[in-house]
């Protein structure tokens, strides 16, 4: 910590070691005064964490949580969920929209019912190999439930990591390159994997914005690529 304070008074460029250092102390600080309380973030249930991020795919969180506490409500278990009504299950979901992703909670269910007995898996391969779970999902699984340090890339997040190290990919997509998942993991912090990943999630909702970032008040501003542009670009139309 003091040394990194150090060089950012002396405006000494940090290594890249020291960057990701940097990026991630800052980041886990704000979240430590701004962080968002939702009910599937207090437990590391595996299921719950599951039906949360089923619920959560392109749902805002307001509209996720009465769903999400009804579901646990009405099917506590994998088993419970698998055997569930559908017309009982689409209700739930209709009220967030995309009803078919009740369908495919249920298939995902049953197969965990019948392959591993009720236990959502613990790997990336059994997770993935399961209905309706892509590697977003699968690693918020390993990641909030089981506490494994994997990355979490969607959009918002991508966006952060992109602006603040100036990640180039090949791809048009970073979030579809495989090399951006593995430095997006090589920032995640062993201690901290849970705390770390719901960090850039609120980061990027509440800081980091698509069209408008607050890098005026952003407490990583000073080593940000996206931001030290943005300096340049000013200084040179001076
Ligand atoms: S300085 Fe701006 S672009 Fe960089 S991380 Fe902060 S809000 Fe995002």
């Amino acid at each position: 910590m003091e040394r990194i304070d150090r060089k950012a008074e002396s405006l000494e460029p940090l290594t890249s070691e020291d960057k990701a250092e940097f990026f991630r102390r800052r980041l886990l600080d704000w979240w430590s005064r701004n962080k968002r309380r939702f009910p599937w973030r207090e437990t590391t249930d595996p299921y719950a964490v599951l039906v949360a991020e089923f619920l959560l795919q392109k749902t805002d969180v307001g509209k996720a949580e009465p769903a999400y506490r009804k579901l646990l409500e009405n099917y506590p278990s994998v088993t419970a969920l698998a055997q569930a009504e559908d017309r009982d299950l689409e209700a739930v979901f209709r009220a967030i929209g995309l009803t078919y992703r009740a369908q495919r909670l249920k298939k995902a269910a049953a197969e965990i019912a019948a392959k591993y007995s009720g236990e959502v898996p613990k790997t990336a391969e059994e997770l993935l190999s399961l209905p309706g779970i892509g590697r977003y999902m699968a690693n918020a699984v390993l990641c909030f439930a089981y506490g494994k340090a994997v990355p979490l890339i969607d959009m918002p997040s991508s966006r952060v990591l992109i602006r603040f190290f100036d990640f180039k990919s090949a791809k048009k997509r970073a979030r579809e390159d495989k090399s951006f998942w593995r430095f997006a993991g090589s920032l995640v912090p062993q201690q901290s994997p849970r705390e770390y990943n719901f960090a850039l999630l609120d980061f990027a909702k509440a800081v980091c914005t698509p069209r408008t970032p607050k890098c005026d008040d952003c407490p990583l501003s000073w080593n940000c690529s996206f931001n030290q542009a943005r300096g340049k670009e000013f200084t040179c139309g001076n």
